[in-house]
């Protein structure tokens, strides 16, 4: 009997979504739960990634960034954040799921992969939680993310580069243009001289606007990043 089989049979797996037990035997989904991931296709804007519905022939930048201009270069997302995804990133990020990380990183290597592929990248970060949030929770899902994701593409994860430097409130309810101004100033690079000239891939768990990743960004740039890209789990509206 194989290690894994053996854990299978102490720790039956389940779906991260249902609880069901998953069909295929290195899924943490079950099929039907599965069925209801939507990706991130074409059409989306070239800026920030965000689908739209329809047909666009040629490269389309959405009204959002056109008004704010966000400080990251690009940003993709692999999943659209509906179906089973909200509940599998909830799992993930505050009920200790950490045994989904395989099925996520899968999302986000395929998506570095789709959009990224012809980059550079020097090094991964990751869009820090404030240190008393991150004790409280024991962990930073972006964090986790990130450092496996680095380990695929073989860059370096730089876990401390970027800080957050004050608490901001939870953004749900907020307008796009509170957003910006509840997150502007909140993150802190590291007197350190090892980001100028970089290219950075920066990951977090869901974009929505977009302002926190702008925010990340916004400080790399002024520490010298040439390039910040984003890639996030999922994409919500
Ligand atoms: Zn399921
Ligand atoms: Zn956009």
């Amino acid at each position: 009997m194989s290690v894994s089989a053996f854990f299978d049979l102490i720790f039956p797996r389940r779906c991260g979504v249902c609880g069901v037990e998953p069909d295929a035997a290195d899924s943490f989904l079950c099929w039907n739960c599965r069925s209801q991931l939507r990706v991130v296709g074409d059409p989306h804007c070239s800026w920030c990634g965000n689908p739209l519905e329809g047909r666009v022939d040629h490269a389309y930048t959405c009204y959002h960034c056109t008004q704010m201009g966000p400080s990251f270069d690009r940003a993709r997302s692999a999943m659209r954040f509906e179906g089973a995804v909200p509940t599998l990133i909830h799992q993930f990020k505050y009920r200790g799921a950490l045994w989904l990380r395989k099925e996520l990183v899968s999302w986000l290597v395929a998506c570095v992969n789709v959009h990224y592929a012809a980059e550079a990248v020097d090094a991964v970060c990751s869009v820090p939680l404030y240190p008393a949030r991150a004790r409280e929770r024991g962990y930073n899902q972006a964090a986790i993310l990130a450092a496996a994701l680095a380990r695929h593409l073989h860059k370096p994860f730089w876990s401390r580069d970027l800080t957050r430097v004050r608490p901001t409130e939870t953004q749900t309810h907020l307008t796009a243009r509170q957003r910006l101004s509840n997150v502007a100033g909140a993150f802190r690079t590291r007197s350190s001289d090892r980001l100028r000239g970089r290219s950075i891939l920066l990951v977090d768990d869901v974009m929505t606007t977009g302002a926190t990743t702008s925010a990340c960004a916004q400080a790399l740039k002024e520490a010298g990043c040439r390039v910040v890209n984003v890639v996030t789990l999922a994409r919500g509206q």
